[in-house]
């Protein structure tokens, strides 16, 4: 194939990419793939976190990004509990689609419980738009070519239908090293096992075995190979 896979993860906080994708990411990766994932909000703040420091919070974040393989992790910091869709939050994630300018794009499906989930799908999808169309120039002067795969994960509300399943049987155990690398969540509740059963589930709902990540079909172009992880593969 002629150049690498360009793939971006849109997550709205620190670890939604993990729980949401983490498998798939450890497969593109596996694939000759370059991740890059944009963190919109900050880290939460309740007494609960109170321990944790920001540096070590940020640590934590890194780590789980090296061991699924990112490439690159972008962190806007947005405030959480007061995050609003702006004009500037849009045009910033419009002037990273015009960089990378990926051909796979993740971000968390439509449905999802948590409010702010839902505000990062709905800016990511006009983000998606406002990055192919040719205006909003500040933001870079080429318009994104469309992605040829746009997918919805699942976090915090499992989706009641879903178009796609990855096999990540090879990647269940990168998957949860991923998240045991946010040792301040853990201190909360077991989400690292939470993980693996879902994607146990998931494994048995559409294969009958082994673990699996389901996603919303979002958008999906015509090419043959559609950028899915192995899809490039002969
Ligand atoms: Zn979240």
């Amino acid at each position: 194939m002629n150049g690498v896979t360009d793939v971006l993860v849109v997550a709205p906080h620190p670890d939604d990419d993990v729980i949401g994708c983490g498998g798939s990411i450890a497969k593109h990766v596996r694939d000759g793939a370059r991740v890059t994932v944009v963190i919109v909000i900050g880290r939460e703040r309740s007494a609960l976190d109170d321990a944790v420091t920001d540096s070590q919070f940020a640590a934590e974040t890194q780590a789980a990004a090296k061991i699924l393989g990112v490439h690159r992790c972008i962190s806007f910091d947005e405030p959480s509990r007061d995050f609003t869709l702006s004009r500037r939050v849009h045009l910033d994630l419009v002037r990273v689609l015009r960089e990378v300018r990926p051909q796979v794009v993740y971000l968390p499906h439509d449905n999802d419980d948590d409010v702010e989930h839902r505000m990062v799908h709905q800016l990511t999808t006009e983000a998606l738009w406002m990055a192919q169309s040719d205006f909003f120039q500040e933001a870079g002067e080429r318009p994104m070519p469309a992605p040829r795969l746009v997918l919805g994960y699942e976090v915090w509300a499992p989706m009641a239908r879903f178009q796609y399943a990855e096999d990540i049987d090879g990647q269940i155990e990168t998957k949860v090293e991923a998240m045991r690398a946010y040792v301040s969540q853990l201190r909360h509740a077991a989400w690292d096992e939470g993980i693996r059963g879902l994607a146990r589930y998931r494994g048995a709902l559409s294969a009958g075995s082994g673990h699996a990540e389901v996603f919303q079909v979002l958008s999906l172009s015509t090419h043959p190979s559609a950028g899915v992880p192995g899809g490039d593969r002969d």
